[in-house]
């Protein structure tokens, strides 16, 4: 299935965050853009998530997100108190609500670091939660996974191919390799996919082409501009792999990518896709209101469809 709609090359995949474990929020984006017409979902590798997930949609294609350590995706915020005035700028600039009465909660933050850049008195700072690949895979697998995604956003060569080696031996179906081109640029890029691609059947390999992570908030061509440029650098290598962009994709994203020639398997947005529904799903009684989940979903609607274009 999952196959079928990269193949389709009108494959949206929403992203809910790899560092995302708040089920409630989950829930309530799944059926939004399950409504809308997304059949893929990216969610963080984490078993009470996989379970909600899989009550929730259980004909979707599922990918699990594992980030490596110090990859953006694995990275949370807290809050130093003896540093904190209290102004409440990083509360109203966290996209995830994460950030309640001077703490932040550790399963809702995705890592963003928007609140680190929104505080004056540089009272927030980020650390790197990994969970063990080893240990949490084999809990995700018993949900049928039809995608397992690795975050390898590192300089360290070792660290990602053991995780790849370990995802490859353990795991029969398509696994994404999550790459950016910021700390070992586009040629470290290339030769980091041919390696680990090298021993896998033509075409069982996603490369999401990351642009900047997490940074999707807006809706315009510069915030998806290194998306796209990512995807040209990755198409120029014709590379047996399917292609999907991320990182700051919005509804510009496949325009771009179309004036650029740039030959897609689909696109995945997460920062942008929750942002247009989060003014109607974080109302009380959403899922129960007919009229707001049905303005949510039309949003979302138009969304996925300006990926088609
Ligand atoms: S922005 Fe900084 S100082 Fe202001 S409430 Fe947040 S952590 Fe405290
Ligand atoms: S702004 Fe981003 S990094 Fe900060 S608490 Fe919210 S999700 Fe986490």
């Amino acid at each position: 299935m999952l196959e079928k709609l990269l193949k389709s090359k009108k494959c949206f995949k929403l992203v809910l965050g790899a560092g995302n474990e708040d089920t409630k929020s989950i829930e309530k984006l799944m059926k939004v853009y399950y409504e809308a017409g997304c059949r893929f979902f990216d969610l963080c590798m984490d078993e009470n998530v996989a379970q909600k997930a899989k009550e929730i949609c259980p004909d979707a294609i599922l990918c699990f997100s594992y980030g490596i350590k110090d990859d953006p995706h694995t990275v949370k915020a807290q809050i130093n108190p003896s540093k904190c005035t209290g102004c409440l700028n990083c509360e109203e600039t966290c996209i995830q609500n994460a950030i309640k009465n001077g703490c932040i909660d550790e399963q809702k933050c995705l890592g963003c670091q928007k609140c680190v850049s929104a505080c004056h008195n540089k009272a927030i700072q980020t650390y790197s939660k990994t969970k063990n690949l080893k240990e949490i895979l084999p809990k995700i697998l018993p949900y049928k996974p039809q995608c397992i995604e690795l975050h390898a956003i590192s300089d360290n060569d070792t660290e990602v191919e053991n995780n790849w080696n370990y995802i490859s031996e353990n795991y029969n179906g398509i696994i994404s390799l999550c790459v950016d081109r910021s700390i070992i640029g586009d040629k470290g890029v290339i030769k980091r996919i041919k390696k680990l691609i090298e021993k896998r059947k033509p075409y069982t390999t996603i490369i999401q082409a990351d642009g900047n992570p997490m940074s999707g908030g807006k809706d315009d061509w510069q915030t998806t501009l290194q998306s796209v440029a990512m995807a040209e650098i990755i198409q120029k290598n014709n590379l047996p792999v399917y292609l999907l962009l991320s990182g700051g994709t919005n509804s510009k994203t496949k325009e771009l990518a179309n004036l650029c020639n740039i030959d897609l398997n689909g696109i995945s947005i997460g920062s942008y896709a929750r942002k247009i529904v989060k003014p109607y799903i974080e109302q009380e009684n959403f899922l129960e209101n007919k009229e707001l989940f049905n303005q949510a979903v039309k949003i979302a609607k138009e969304l996925i469809n300006s990926t088609y274009v």
